[in-house]
C-alpha cells in the first residue's frame, strides 16, 4: 500500500483537494465559511458541489448522501444518485450547490421525542462545511446538521455546533479583556479514547444476548479474569493485530489520525486513540470510527463489542473525552503560560472549567447516561457516578495559595497575585497518574473519563462547552466595566476557588469513603441510574442556562428528556425478554437434559447391581432440579415484571419501574442460571462461555 503520507485522507475532499480543484475565489470563500463562520452563497456552494462531484466521481462514487447523527446515538444517510438523465437518452452524473446544502430526508422514522408532529414527517439536513466531506464505499458522505422544519435539532451536531459558539462567543470576550485583540475564534478540541472488545464471529453468533444486545447476560465466572493484569500493555496478538492493522488503513484514508493501540485491562479489550482535532470533527470522526471498527472486525471474523459492559465480572469499555479551548492563533488556553499575564489568563479559564463542573454536576452526569453505562459507573473500574475534579497536588497548592494570600510553598515559594507574579512552573508530567477521577486536568486538557465506549461524544460536550461558556460569560459580565481590572481578577479567582473547591478531590475515587465524604460531607450529587439523573435535565437552572446560551430550546430539552429515557427503558426490556428467551429455551432444557443423563446413568448402574448407591448422581439431580425449579421461577417473575410495565402512566414512571424492579429480577434470574452453568457438564452447555469468549481470539 506504500507509505501512509501517500494515501492518508486519500478518500476525503480535505484542505489539499480543495485548493486545487477550486478557483482561488471559491476556494478563498469557502475557507471563510470554514473558519470564521461566513454564511455561503449559492454559487459557490455550485462550485464546490461541482468540484466534489468530480473528485467523488473519480473516485469511484456514484451516490451521495447527507450523512447526520440522529438521537439514535448512530449515524444515519439516505442515499442518492448522482445519475440525471440527459436528452441523448443517457445518464450523466450531477450534484448542485442546493443539494450539497440541503437534504430532505424522511425523518419520520428518527426520535423525536414527541418535536415533529407524524403528519410533518421531513426533516432538513444542512452542510457542516467545517467537517470535511469523505467518501465511504461508492458513496460521498456530506457531514450535516439534522433538523425539523421547525428549526429544532433532531440530531446531536446543532446542539454541538451551537454550544461550541456559545463558547467562543464568551472566550472571545474574555480575550478582549486581556488585550487579545488578533484572536478571531476559539475553538475546543477533543482527542477520544476508544475502548472495546474483540470476540470470535462464530461464538457470537451462538449467543442471542451479544447478537440482541451487545452484551452477555449470562456467563459465570472464568477460572481466569484479569486478575493478573498480564493483557494490559501485553503483546498484541496476531489476529488481533491483523485487524488493528486494517483499522488504522481504513481510518487514515478517511483522515482520522489514529494513533495509538493497545491492550486493556480486561483479556480481548483493546483501545484505540486519535490525535485531537477541533469538536465537531472529532465527533464525526469517532462516530465514524466505531463504525468502521465494527466493519473491519467482520472481516476477520470476529466481532467489535462497543458496549459499556459487554462481560459481568470484567472491566467494562469507556471512552476518556481529552478537552481543551484554544484559539485560532494556536494558544491552548488551559495551557500554563510563561508570563504573568498569561498566567492570570490560564488560572481564569482553569476557574471557568472549575465552576463549570461544579455548577453543572448534574449535566454532565446526564450527557454520558445510559443502561449501559450504569452498569460502568462506580463499579470500582470506571470513575463513580459522583462527578468531581482531579487538578494534581501542584495546581492545588497554587490555588490553596491564591485563595489563603499565603506564599505559594512550591519551590519558588512565592506570593501570589495574579497579574503581578509569575506562577512557578509545574511539570507537567507529574500532574495526572490518577485514573479514578471522573474529570483530570493533565497538564494542558482536562479528560473527563464517565462517558461509555457507545456513547456519542457529542453529548458530554455539548454540556461541557456550554457549561463552561456560562462561567465565562459571568466573568465577563462581572469585569468588563472594572476599573481596576487585577484586583477584580484576582477576587474573583479567588471566590471562584472558595465557592467551587467542594468539587476538587485528588484521592482514590473508586473508595466506598469517597461517595460518603462527597454526598455527606460535600454535598455533591450522586445519581446512580440513568432514571436518577435524566429528569433533572429539565430542572429549572439546567433549563435556563442552555437556553440563554442557544444551545437547546425548551421543546428540544423536552425531546432529549423523553428519548434519553424511551431509550433506557427500550434498551433494559430487550434484554430482559432475550433473557426470558434464553432461560426458558436455552439454559433449562441444556441443565434438564444433562439431569435426565445423570438419572439414566443412576438407573443403569442400579440395574447392573442394586447395591451402588449413587449418591453423586442423586445429589447432582437434585441440586440440578432445584436450578431448573429457581430458573422458571425467576424467569415468570421476570415477566410479570415486565407486564407491570404496561401500568405505568408515563417515561419516568415506567423507567423506575424498570430500574427497582425488572432489573432486579434481571440479576435474580442470572444468578440461577450462572450457576446451573457451574453446576453442568461442558458439552451440555448451549452456547460458548465466558473463558471461550475472552480467550478465544489468538
Ligand atoms: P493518556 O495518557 O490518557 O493515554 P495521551 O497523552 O496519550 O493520554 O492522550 C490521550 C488523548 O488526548 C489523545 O487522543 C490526544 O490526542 C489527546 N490530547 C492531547 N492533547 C490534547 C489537547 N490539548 N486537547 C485535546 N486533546 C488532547
Ligand atoms: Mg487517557
Amino acid at each position: 500500500m506504500g507509505s501512509v503520507a501517500n494515501y492518508f485522507g486519500s478518500l476525503v475532499f480535505d484542505d489539499r483537494v480543495m485548493k486545487a480543484s477550486l478557483s482561488a475565489e471559491v476556494y478563498r470563500s469557502l475557507k471563510k465559511t470554514i473558519d470564521e463562520g461566513v454564511p455561503l452563497d449559492l454559487s459557490v456552494a455550485n462550485a464546490v458541489a461541482g468540484a466534489m462531484k468530480e473528485w467523488a466521481v473519480a473516485h469511484g462514487a456514484t451516490h451521495y448522501t447527507h450523512w447526520f447523527q440522529p438521537l439514535t446515538g448512530i449515524t444515519a444517510e439516505k442515499h442518492d444518485s448522482f445519475i440525471a438523465p440527459s436528452p441523448d437518452g443517457g445518464v450523466i452524473m450531477e450534484f448542485s450547490g442546493k443539494e450539497l446544502i440541503k437534504g430532505e430526508p424522511d425523518a419520520s422514522s428518527f426520535p423525536s421525542g414527541g418535536l415533529r408532529a407524524t403528519f410533518e414527517a421531513r426533516g432538513y439536513t444542512a452542510w457542516d462545511p467545517t467537517s470535511y466531506a469523505f467518501i465511504k464505499g461508492k458513496t460521498l458522505c456530506i457531514p450535516t446538521a439534522f433538523c425539523s422544519y421547525g428549526g429544532e435539532a433532531l440530531d446531536k451536531k446543532t446542539p454541538l455546533l451551537r454550544s461550541m459558539e456559545a463558547l467562543n462567543k464568551q472566550a472571545l470576550r474574555i480575550l478582549r479583556l486581556f488585550g487579545n485583540d488578533d484572536v478571531k475564534c476559539v475553538r475546543t478540541s477533543v482527542g477520544p479514547e476508544q475502548e472495546y472488545f474483540l470476540v470470535d464471529k462464530a461464538m457470537y453468533e451462538q449467543r442471542r444476548d451479544l447478537r440482541f444486545t451487545g452484551r452477555t447476560l449470562f456467563g459465570a465466572r472464568p477460572p481466569k479474569g484479569q486478575e493478573m493484569d498480564d493483557h494490559y500493555f501485553g503483546v498484541i496478538k496476531p489476529r488481533v493485530a491483523a485487524y488493528m492493522e486494517e483499522l488504522n488503513d481504513e481510518l487514515w484514508k478517511l483522515g482520522i489520525l489514529a494513533k495509538t493501540e493497545h491492550n486493556e485491562v480486561a483479556p480481548a479489550q483493546h483501545e484505540l486513540a486519535p490525535i485531537y482535532t477541533t469538536t465537531n470533527i472529532a465527533t464525526d470522526h469517532n462516530q465514524l470510527t466505531m463504525e468502521i471498527m465494527q466493519k473491519v472486525a467482520a472481516k476477520h471474523d470476529l466481532v467489535c463489542l462497543l458496549h459499556e459492559k459487554p462481560f459481568a465480572g470484567v472491566n467494562g469499555s469507556g471512552k476518556h473525552n481529552n478537552w481543551s479551548i484554544s484559539t485560532d492563533t494556536g494558544v491552548n488556553l488551559l495551557s500554563p503560560g510563561e508570563t504573568p499575564y498569561e498566567n492570570a489568563q490560564f488560572l481564569l479559564f482553569l476557574c471557568a472549567v472549575i465552576k463549570a463542573v461544579d455548577d453543572y454536576q448534574d449535566l454532565l452526569r446526564i450527557s454520558v447516561a445510559s443502561a449501559g453505562n450504569d452498569h460502568r459507573l462506580g463499579a470500582n473500574e470506571a470513575p463513580p457516578a459522583v462527578v468531581s475534579m482531579f487538578l494534581g497536588d501542584e495546581l492545588n497548592a497554587v490555588l490553596a495559595a491564591i485563595e489563603n494570600d499565603t506564599p505559594y510553598s512550591g519551590a519558588a515559594k512565592t506570593q501570589m497575585k495574579l497579574g503581578v507574579d509569575v506562577l512557578p512552573k509545574f511539570h507537567r508530567d507529574t500532574t495526572d497518574r490518577n485514573r479514578t477521577s471522573p474529570f483530570a486536568f493533565t497538564g494542558n486538557k482536562f479528560e473527563f473519563r464517565m462517558l461509555g465506549s457507545s456513547n456519542s461524544i457529542a453529548c458530554a460536550n455539548i454540556m461541557l462547552n456550554s457549561a463552561v461558556a456560562e462561567s465565562l460569560k459571568v466573568y465577563a459580565d462581572r469585569l468588563e466595566n472594572v476599573e481596576d481590572f487585577d484586583t477584580a481578577l484576582h477576587d474573583m479567582i479567588r471566590k471562584t476557588i472558595k465557592d467551587h473547591k467542594k468539587i476538587i478531590f485528588n484521592g482514590n475515587g473508586y473508595d466506598d469513603e469517597w461517595i460518603k465524604e462527597a454526598t455527606e460531607q460535600r454535598g455533591l450529587l450522586n445519581y446512580r441510574t440513568t432514571p436518577d439523573c435524566v429528569p433533572h435535565l429539565l430542572d429549572k437552572k439546567n433549563v435556563a442556562m442552555l437556553t440563554a446560551h442557544g444551545v437547546f430550546s425548551e421543546a428540544e430539552l423536552h425531546s432529549r428528556y423523553e428519548i434519553t429515557l424511551e431509550n433506557y427503558c427500550k434498551s433494559v426490556i430487550i434484554e430482559a425478554n432475550t433473557m426470558v428467551d434464553m432461560a426458558r429455551t436455552e439454559i433449562a432444557p441444556a441443565v434438564e437434559a444433562y439431569a435426565m443423563d445423570i438419572a439414566n446413568t443412576a438407573e443403569a448402574k442400579k440395574a447392573l447391581d442394586s447395591n451402588i448407591t449413587c449418591g453423586y448422581e442423586c445429589k447432582l439431580v437434585k441440586k440440578l432440579s432445584a436450578l431448573t425449579d429457581r430458573i422458571a421461577i425467576n424467569t415468570e417473575e421476570l415477566e410479570e415484571a415486565l407486564l407491570a410495565l404496561d401500568d405505568a402512566d408515563d417515561i419516568a414512571a415506567k423507567s423506575y419501574a424498570i430500574r427497582d424492579n425488572v432489573l432486579t429480577k434481571m440479576s435474580e434470574l442470572r444468578l440461577a442460571c450462572d450457576e446451573a452453568e457451574t453446576a453442568t457438564a461442558r458439552k451440555y452447555w448451549p452456547f460458548p462461555t465466558y473463558g471461550d469468549l475472552l480467550f478465544g481470539v489468538k
